[in-house]
């Protein structure tokens, strides 16, 4: 990814600590949103970066889909959403995964992916990985070929790329 957008994320976040519970440090993306110079400036980077190398942008709920839209609409291809349960009305594809405390589960309707596809994975953080190991297993079972996943942030603490290894992750911001 281009070097220019590391820096225009970097001076677009907000770090909240114990949110939404103690001990978390919460990364803030709203600044960026916000700001429709460095918003589209993002934009414009990314699709640079991945025109003409994939074919369908999959957006995590709820963050994810705010990058996925604008960045579909930039390169003229559709966008998928992976939702999480109980959002989307059947039939469904959906995976339970485990979270710190407790689990979670993703949905997809499979039809929204086309065989074969080559898709880009998007979502603002990339923690433990859970989120997106079980959007990506749910968009191959659909028939998707995940070329890349491309996150805002990494905390590179947490084990997401191990999680997702031999994955090609482009992170924008990798906070060690
Ligand atoms: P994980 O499944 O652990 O990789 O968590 C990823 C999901 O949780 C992403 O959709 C993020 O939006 C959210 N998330 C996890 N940790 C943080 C954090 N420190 N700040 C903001 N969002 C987070």
């Amino acid at each position: 990814l281009p070097k220019e957008l590391t820096q225009l994320v970097l001076d677009n976040l907000r770090e909240i600590p114990d949110f939404p519970e103690p001990g978390v440090l919460f990364r803030d993306i709203t600044p960026l949103l916000s700001n429709g110079e460095a918003f589209a400036n993002l934009i414009d980077g990314l699709a640079a970066h991945y025109r003409g190398h994939i074919d369908a942008v999959a957006g995590l709920e709820s963050r994810g889909f705010i990058l996925a839209a604008p960045l579909a609409v930039h390169l003229g291809i559709g966008m998928v959403i992976v939702r999480k349960a109980g959002k989307l009305p059947g039939p469904v594809l959906g995976i339970d995964y485990e979270l710190e405390y407790g689990t979670a589960r993703m949905e997809l309707r499979p039809e929204t992916v086309e065989e074969g596809s080559r898709v880009l994975v998007i979502d603002d953080v990339l923690a433990t990985g859970g989120t997106a190991a079980a959007s990506i297993d749910l968009l191959e079972q659909a028939g998707a070929k995940v070329e890349s996943i491309c996150m805002l942030l990494e905390l590179a603490g947490l084990g997401g790329r191990e999680k997702l290894s031999g994955r090609d992750i482009d992170s924008v911001v990798i906070f060690e």
